[in-house]
């Protein structure tokens, strides 16, 4: 064995090559959201819409979706709704123009009438069933924010990041399991970030610079 095998390969590896790479921090039995804990499951081609609805036993909320969702993500916000027990939120967006309420509009309520996304909950349930932007110089005006677990359809936009990660502390996880937490949404191809995304920051500091006009709008 010689020159030829040690640049073609064929011997056996040494037993510390061989040892499975140990991960630097345990993930095991690390939650994030119902819809990701078991993998991310990927879009249906052609997918076209669908309902989501309130977990009221009887009188549901329903919010009717002319299209497929984009840019879902969990988010691990203190303002985002969460199933029970979901350390994150999940959170897509569709255009306002494809978003209807189809069932019980007189159930729902907006939560906090001061913050820039205007979060529309069952009064029965406390569900989110969706956010809309009313003020038309946000960055994301136009666009309503929603939670596909909500549907009994499966094929929505898969979640693809994690935003403000960080913030799930606020809520009271221990600092201490944040390695964990940002190992295993790394596991699952959720990108880790403590805001947005990079495409949704450069996305907002574009509409900002052309406001300004430090850019041309
Ligand atoms: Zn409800
Ligand atoms: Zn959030």
């Amino acid at each position: 064995m010689g020159f030829l095998s040690r640049l073609f390969g064929g011997e056996a590896p040494s037993a510390a090559s061989a040892a499975p790479a140990r991960p630097a921090v345990s993930t095991s039995g690390v939650q994030i959201h119902p819809s990701v804990d078991g993998g991310v499951a990927p879009a249906a081609p052609g997918f076209a819409g669908g309902v989501l609805r309130c977990g009221c036993a009887t009188d549901k909320v329903e919010v009717t979706l002319s299209g497929q969702t984009a840019h879902n993500h969990v988010c691990g916000c203190t303002k985002c709704w969460k199933p029970a027990g979901a350390v994150f939120s999940q959170v897509a967006v569709v255009p306002r123009d494809q978003l209807a309420v189809t069932a019980h509009a007189e159930k729902l309520s907006v939560v906090d009438g001061s913050a820039a996304i205007q979060r529309h909950a069952c009064t029965g349930c406390g569900t989110h069933m969706y956010g809309r932007i009313e003020n038309q110089a946000h960055p994301f005006h136009g666009l309503d924010f929603v939670h596909t677990e909500l549907s009994p359809q499966s094929g929505w936009s898969p979640a693809e990041f994690a935003a403000f990660v960080s913030s799930v502390i606020e809520a009271g996880v221990d600092p201490s399991r944040m390695d964990g937490i940002r190992a295993r949404l790394r596991e699952l191809g959720l990108e880790p970030y403590d805001c947005l995304s990079p495409p949704l920051m450069d996305a907002i500091a574009t509409h900002v610079a052309k406001s300004s006009g430090a850019l041309p709008a």
